[in-house]
């Protein structure tokens, strides 16, 4: 079992992400490993260094584990990110992270690196025990909603940006739940969890167009290449621009196409009112053309605290936005302490725009594209790209390539909604898993037939139903994990922003201020 010592909606949010069974509440018996995430009083403090020096296993940020082990010393710096060094299991399928924190750094870390050179992380015995030491606070870093330019990886002139989370939550994600697979096979347990995609498939590839401003011959050139490459695309409809076409997307939506909301206006509003009033006026228009929106995505992938009220209001059940989150699993915003009514479904945030500013080549396109779908399968994550209705007409054999390779390699397909409300029943789904010498018990309320336990142990795993039932481990056949996307050196060169980039995001916040202010 994995315990999480204080009650703290972000991590408990972080651990249903990925669907690990646990428990919340100060507890040290019957225990795998303990997941340290407040400052520990004094009495706290001397048990939980008992329990890890007599073998147990703790997850924890450095400056919670300080009371634990005085001896430890933290200083605190500064941390824009982490990336690996050489190779950890704990960095497997994990690039840089990017914090853009406080963060402490201690003197005896062994593993990965952070922006200013020292190690990051110390993974160490503790006399019979073992810790894994963090040298930032995860809920601290997940709790923040800024966004900023960054640049990703490519074999182009220059690097594709766009303006995203200026926190790698994804990786954020990944990086604890490498930290939790090793610390549980050290007390030789597997990592048990509900798989991130429906049923028993390896992956799962969606395609997301926002409507924005395309003209109708180049909407009419999308649903061709769909019907090309034998797909149903989410389409997320700008109502003011597209008002007059709104009778082609509720053909589109009898075609088994999933037609969403963009906006009325093609903005995103600080305030609370002004964004109310471009989705309500956005919904009406497609309900009053037979279209019943509930997902979104915000204009420009922005994402504010008042957008978020306004679509709660308006009932929506999910939005995407890389402003708050790109390459991660969806998962609910903790605001004001609270968790999000309204579920974050992340997408990949390049699209071809920015690779033609990045003055890509078509062969550079594809091979872009491909690398992003490889990274999600080795991740065993569902592979969301997305893009405008001008940019796919002109490119459309670039993304036809595309979209068959992201169909073959992850092995099925979704649309947004579809797997929006697939991860809403996961959400519910209640269960708990038991390891003992005679295998494995699952334990569940209720039978869901789309969901899955996935058993990982070392390079193997394997996949059950979720239902309650006995598994012997000798009977269950074991199959090996997929190879790990290997760490792409060029993600260090993107992290080094160029003047033009900085200058671009010093103007887009005068912008947004300005909108602020025009009341
Ligand atoms: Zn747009």
């Amino acid at each position: 079992m994995i315990d999480l010592w204080g009650e703290d909606p972000v991590w408990q949010e972080l651990l249903r992400q990925e669907g690990v069974s646990f428990s919340s509440g100060s507890r040290l018996s019957d225990l795998a490993v303990l997941v340290l995430n407040r400052d520990p009083g004094e009495a706290e403090a001397k048990r939980i260094r008992e329990y890890v020096e007599s073998g147990g296993c703790l997850l924890a940020a450095a400056a919670h584990a300080a009371p634990v082990w005085p001896e430890l010393k933290p200083a605190e710096k500064r941390l824009r990110w982490i990336a690996p060094q050489g190779d950890s299991p704990l960095f497997r399928n994990v690039g840089i992270v990017d914090i853009e924190s406080r963060g402490w750094v201690l003197p005896d870390a062994n593993i990965g690196v952070t922006d200013s050179g020292d190690k990051a992380i110390v993974a160490a015995s503790r006399r019979r025990g073992f810790s894994i030491l963090l040298p930032f606070d995860v809920a601290q870093v997940l709790a923040g909603f800024a966004s900023s330019p960054r640049q990703f990886p490519a074999e182009t002139p220059r690097f594709p940006y766009d303006t995203v989370a200026r926190v790698g939550r994804g990786d954020v994600r990944r990086l604890v739940a490498n930290c939790l697979r090793f610390l549980l096979a050290r007390r030789g347990l597997p990592y048990v969890h509900l798989a991130s995609l429906p049923g028993q498939a390896g992956g799962v590839f969606g395609f997301r167009v926002d409507t924005d401003f395309g003209p109708r011959q180049d909407l009419e050139a999308v649903a061709r290449l769909a019907d090309r490459v034998g797909m149903t695309f989410s389409w997320y409809v700008n109502v003011g621009a597209h008002a007059t076409h709104l009778d082609l997307f509720a053909d589109l939506a009898r075609r088994g196409h999933d037609i969403q909301l963009h906006c009325q206006r093609h903005t995103v509003y600080p305030d609370y009112e002004r964004n109310l009033e471009n989705f309500r006026y956005g919904k009406a228009a497609m309900s009053a053309a037979g279209i019943t929106p509930v997902g979104v995505v915000a204009p420009f992938g922005e994402w504010n605290p008042n957008l978020n009220r306004a679509l709660e209001e308006q009932g929506f059940e999910y939005s995407s936005e890389f402003c708050l989150a790109y390459d991660d699993l969806p998962f609910r915003p903790i605001v004001d302490g609270r968790l999000d009514k309204v579920l974050q479904v992340p997408v990949h945030p390049i699209c071809l725009g920015r690779l033609v500013a990045a003055r890509a080549s078509a062969a550079q396109m594809v091979a872009y594209f491909r690398s992003v779908v490889d990274l999600q399968v080795a991740r065993h994550e569902p592979c969301f790209l997305y893009d405008h209705p001008e940019r796919i007409a002109q490119f459309s054999d670039v993304l036809a390539d595309v979209l068959l390779y992201g169909k073959e390699r992850c092995g099925s397909v979704t649309t947004l909604t579809e797997f929006a409300q697939w991860w809403q029943r996961r959400e519910r789904f209640d269960w708990s898993v038991r390891m003992s010498d005679a295998g494995l018990a699952i334990q569940a309320e209720a039978s869901a037939d789309d969901l899955s336990v996935v058993v990982e142990h070392g390079n193997s795993f394997f996949t059950l139903p979720a239902v309650t039932g006995r598994h012997p481990l000798a009977t269950l056949t074991w199959r090996t994990m997929p190879e790990p996307a290997r760490f792409d050196p060029r993600n260090l060169a993107a992290r080094r922003l160029s003047l033009r980039l900085r200058a671009s995001s010093f103007l887009r916040r005068v912008r947004k201020t300005l909108q602020g202010q025009r009341g």
